[in-house]
């Protein structure tokens, strides 16, 4: 039953000529898949119309060839063949009530054409903005451009509503559409009646927004997604502009949109914005126009939802990632299960799959992308369990994610914890600065195991190959984890760098622990992600003076695929660490360390107090080769098998690849080999002939 002070929540909105169900609006996200994986997109958005959402969007769509972004994956809107995925798309969102909305975008400046090799354009001569700097320069639109621009969108719109679409978003935000190009002053710099004043700016936005109405206005509504602020300085498209634009235009669109400037200040990480980071931005835009607004926040807590609406500052709840980490979000706010709600940690992980134009996954909801190549469900199980019993060992994201499901198939599971917390890595990373939210992993977890009267949880319980034989499971799971090198082997050096004796060398594994540093420290990260960052974050806390050596050009390089990058480098040289880049650690010796330029090799000495390494990790395997080398006893205890999971297979960096794991482990573990059959079903290119 939903608590009344939810209600608001829960009221039909209107959109020019539809009616939204509710105010939970899915803004448009990227997934990785898009046009190569049409059908994995369509079923993940389905089942997110199953949880409840009353609005629901597509990824950013490229409407025309002449404008296309490679090496990102998205979709596009080109031409008829493209029509059925877009088919596909609406009629899954609808399926349970949702209004299907496209995002329809002219990247322009933001656009090097890699794969149809046009000449991009833009407002004017100037080189393409990516993330990637590609050496492509776009030309200047003249008069005639800027009307095929207008004809090549009432195509998209005709497109998209007979596809079945009732919302039409113009996108202009994140400096991914010509929209906010035009708008911007710092690249809209024309001398016609396109460029110099704001009115002037904004005359092709409103061009095209007449132009959808005269298209299609009579039975889709018009939304316009915009910057909250171009995060450019004055030179950019300010806040304050957006405001004179929105009461210069108040009537424009059915729904405005507005999304942070840069997609890495708008789709911040835990580590670096809280939940509801734009609301300054946010607060009196909706006063200046009549029409519905929609805004993003990283909005997990319903408490926070209904304070937004009812404080005026939103219409719509838009999300993107707690739609993500729960589909069913809306529905269990309905249902009064804010308990079962699978709260996002902002880890970007998802984003991750877009950067690498791999397929986008979620830490918390591992089925994400996996509804339609694998058929799995963010709340159910494909099928119920034999009646067996499963041995858990560890409870870490693997283990407690194994459990989890195991427990929601109905096998009877027990999960075994050599410490007296639960959580594993999550627990103790959680504790590190800006990692907070990572708890909420094992919060979730625990929380549905809690409620399962199948699955039983032993703390303090190490086990040892003797203690699982006897156990009586016909299953074991080892997710026993993995711990840090200290060594310094890992990408560069792939094998031991010497160390002196004597030499204090610390890892994640002892900070975590509660070793304390003093003096001067240097960290050797090779690892490249997060935790060499963080690491340095722990050690000025304690008041260490640190150095930070890298092998790569930047600070924790692969966070520059959650859109962090940039935020860890500045937080670093802004608390005084003395950064090293290009850099690979040579040798340990006491009160020195040696580093050599990984171009040049050319050496320094550095006097340093201790070295930390955030390099690589080793699984904790022991208990799963103790246990293989009694194979011969499987049979008399029981036991038809042993396997490992998670970190204690493979560790990763990243944690999503052990709930991932857990979650696998529990989908296929009665499946039988399928030999060299792909795991997933994957949708290939029509050859034409
Ligand atoms: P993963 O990311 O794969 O889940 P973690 O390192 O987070 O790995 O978790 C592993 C967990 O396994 C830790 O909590 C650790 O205490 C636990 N563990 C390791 N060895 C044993 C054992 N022999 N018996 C029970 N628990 C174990
Ligand atoms: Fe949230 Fe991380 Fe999942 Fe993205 S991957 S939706 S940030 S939990």
């Amino acid at each position: 039953m939903r608590d009344p002070r939810y209600d608001i929540l829960f009221e039909p909105v209107k959109l020019g000529p539809l009616t939204a169900k509710n105010r939970f609006y899915q803004v448009p996200h990227c997934n990785g898949g898009g046009y190569r994986d049409p059908s994995a997109v369509a079923e993940m958005r389905r089942v997110k119309s199953e949880g409840g959402w009353g609005v629901i969007f597509t990824e950013q769509v490229e409407i025309h060839h002449t404008s296309e972004i490679t090496p990102f994956i998205e979709l596009r809107l080109w031409e008829e063949k493209d029509m059925p995925s877009f088919v596909k798309m609406a009629d899954a969102i609808h399926e349970h009530g949702a209004l299907a909305g496209v995002e329809l975008a002219y990247p322009g400046v933001n656009g090097p054409n890699l794969y149809t090799r046009e000449v991009p354009m833009a407002p004017v001569n100037m080189p393409i903005l990516t993330f990637t700097s590609d050496p492509v320069q776009a030309r200047a639109m003249d008069k005639e451009d800027i009307r095929n621009l207008r004809e090549w969108h009432r195509q998209s719109y005709r497109r998209a509503k007979r596809a079945g679409f009732d919302i039409l978003c113009l996108y202009g935000a994140h400096g991914f559409g010509v929209i906010q190009h035009f708008l911007s002053p710092r690249i809209n710099q024309r001398t016609d009646e396109y460029g110099g004043s704001l009115k002037n700016r904004a005359r092709l936005l409103a061009e095209l927004v007449a132009d959808a109405r005269d298209e299609v206005g009579d039975t889709c509504a018009i939304a316009v997604r915009l910057s909250l602020d171009e995060m450019a300085g004055p030179d950019g498209f300010t806040n304050a502009e957006l405001r004179e634009l929105v009461a210069m235009h108040a009537e424009l669109p059915d729904i405005w949109d507005f999304a942070h400037g840069t997609w890495e200040a708008c789709s911040g990480t835990s580590r670096f914005k809280e939940e509801a980071a734009q609301e300054d931005l946010i607060r009196g835009l909706k006063q200046l126009t009549p029409k519905p607004v929609v805004g993003v926040g990283r909005f997990t807590s319903a408490d926070q939802m209904v304070r937004q609406v009812k404080q005026g500052l939103l219409d719509f709840i838009g999300a993107a990632r707690p739609s993500i980490a729960d589909p069913f979000l809306p529905k269990k706010i309905d249902e009064g299960r804010i308990e079962d709600i699978r709260e996002c940690i902002g880890c970007n992980i998802c984003v991750t799959g877009d950067m690498t134009m791999g397929l986008s996954r979620c830490t918390q909801n591992s089925s994400f992308m996996e509804e339609w190549r694998k058929g799995w469900h963010p709340e159910r199980m494909r099928k119920t369990a034999p009646a067996k019993k499963v041995l858990v060992v560890g409870s870490g994201p693997a283990g407690l994610s194994a459990a989890h499901r195991l427990g929601l198939r109905g096998y009877e599971v027990v999960l075994a914890e050599a410490r007296k917390e639960v959580g594993g890595r999550v627990t103790l990373e959680s504790k590190l600065p800006g990692l907070s939210a990572w708890a909420r992993v094992r919060d979730y977890r625990m929380g549905q195991i809690g409620k399962m009267t199948n699955v039983e949880l032993y703390r303090d319980s190490k086990l040892t190959a003797e203690d699982v034989l006897a156990f009586g499971a016909q299953h074991v799971c080892v997710a026993t984890g993995s711990l840090w090198r200290r060594d310094a082997a890992a990408r560069f050096h792939l094998r031991p760098v010497p160390i002196a004796a004597g030499v204090r060398v610390l890892t994640p594994d002892d900070i975590m622990a509660g070793e304390k540093a003093s003096g001067h420290v240097l960290i050797y990260d090779d690892d490249h992600y997060y935790m060499g960052g963080v690491m340095a974050e722990a050690l000025l806390k304690m008041g260490c003076t640190v150095t930070l050596v890298t092998p790569s050009v930047k600070v924790s390089e692969w966070a520059t695929n959650t859109l962090e990058q940039g935020f860890i480098q500045k937080r670093l040289l802004d608390h005084g660490v003395d950064v090293q880049v290009t850099r690979a650690l040579v040798s340990a010796g006491v009160g020195e360390a040696v580093i050599a330029c990984t171009y040049t090799g050319r050496e320094e000495r550095v006097a340093c107090d201790a070295v930390l390494m955030v390099t690589s990790r080793l699984p904790v395997d022991g208990l799963l080769h103790d246990l293989r080398a009694v194979t011969a006893a499987w049979a008399d205890n029981g036991i038809e098998s042993v396997k490992a999971i998670g970190d204690a297979e493979a560790p990763s960096s990243a944690i999503a690849w052990s709930t991932y794991a857990g979650h696998r482990y529990a989908e296929e573990l009665d499946e039988p080999e399928r030999g060299d059959q792909l795991p997933f079903r994957r949708e290939i290119a029509e050859i034409l002939t």
